[in-house]
């Protein structure tokens, strides 16, 4: 055949091309066809689900490094993955604001099972203050009114709690993929001894420790609080971005003299432009607590994980409450 020539090197270039964007369309966030698919809505999830699924799942993220998952949402690409998926993980207790509408705009044939993460955890009702804000800012998508009303969606903040969310991921995924249940069983046995260190450090650090007031800039900690005696005191709301008046930046320094603070507690996600003003003026450093919303590109080649970041905010809590 005289075109046979051309027409294998035109069938080699396709192919060549196929490959090239094969290699392209490559992202972190791809499914993989042999592995169980999840597709998780933010940082902790996805980190306890790696631990549990080890190398049988593929887990998503959908908030991307360095980004602060309050004022996220999905976008359409994220949405085929969702559906395309075999489980998709999401917090709960109106954290995300977006999971009612991405839920109801599933395809009908999608065969993903939804997993409410934070059900069964006894969650903290949001302060009086924190739902006039809510109501007041009638677009925002976070901390909206959930059936249960206003509650502080902060829960993975308690070591326990991550683990009663653990144990919730390996039902699922036992229920999902029973082949291998031994091995999501004995992958969740040894995270749930990890975990249990970590509330034991935890207490054993900070029980004994007289001072028990901690500033923090963004109202996360109060299931990290509550279950080891402290109390927090924030700058800010429940979302990140919700500015303070005057009169509590005012109550805030008031505060940080009576107690005898030491610390303004910020994290990495946010701007830490209140926190170093504030502390300016109050005359306190500030130091870093973490509430693992999402990790930095930095933590994440450093290979840091939920424990490990607890380990830091434990070390600075120790400083702080010195
Ligand atoms: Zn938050």
């Amino acid at each position: 055949m005289f075109f046979g020539k051309k027409w294998l090197f035109s069938m080699m270039i396709i192919a060549g091309l196929s490959v090239v964007m094969a290699g392209c369309g490559e992202s972190k966030a791809a499914l993989s066809p042999d592995k169980i698919n999840v597709v998780a809505s933010f940082y902790p999830l996805y980190d306890f689900t790696k631990k549990i699924g080890g190398d049988h799942v593929n887990v998503i993220n959908l908030v991307p490094t360095g980004v602060e998952p309050h004022d996220w949402s999905p976008k359409g690409r994220d949405m085929q993955n969702i559906s395309r998926a075999q489980m998709f993980l999401y917090l709960g207790a109106g954290f995300e604001g977006w999971v009612d509408d991405t839920l109801s705009s599933l395809q009908k044939d999608t065969k993903v099972t939804v997993v409410e993460a934070s059900k069964g955890l006894s969650l903290i009702e949001a302060a009086e203050e924190e739902v006039q804000e809510a109501k007041g800012k009638a677009d925002s998508h976070n901390h909206t009114a959930t059936e249960h009303g206003h509650v502080d969606p902060h829960v993975w903040l308690s070591p326990l709690n991550a683990k009663q969310m653990a144990l919730t991921i390996k039902d699922q995924l036992v229920q999902i993929d029973a082949a291998h249940k031994a091995d999501y069983e004995a992958n969740y046995t040894k995270y749930a001894a990890q975990l249990d260190q970590l509330h034991n450090q935890y207490k054993q650090a900070l029980t004994p420790l007289t001072k028990k007031q901690i500033v923090v800039t963004h109202q996360s900690f109060a299931y990290l609080t509550k279950e080891y005696g402290l109390t927090q005191k924030p700058i800010m709301g429940l979302s990140p971005d919700a500015e303070p008046t005057s009169k509590g930046l005012q109550e805030i320094n008031e505060f940080i003299r009576t107690n005898n603070v030491k610390y303004i507690f910020f994290e990495e996600l946010v701007s830490d432009r209140l926190a170093k003003t504030l502390a300016k003026d109050a005359k306190v450093e500030t130091m870093v607590l973490n509430p693992i919303e999402g990790l930095t590109d930095e933590q994440t080649k450093a290979g840091a994980d939920y424990i490990s970041l607890m380990e830091v905010n434990l070390k600075n809590l120790i400083k702080a409450l010195q």
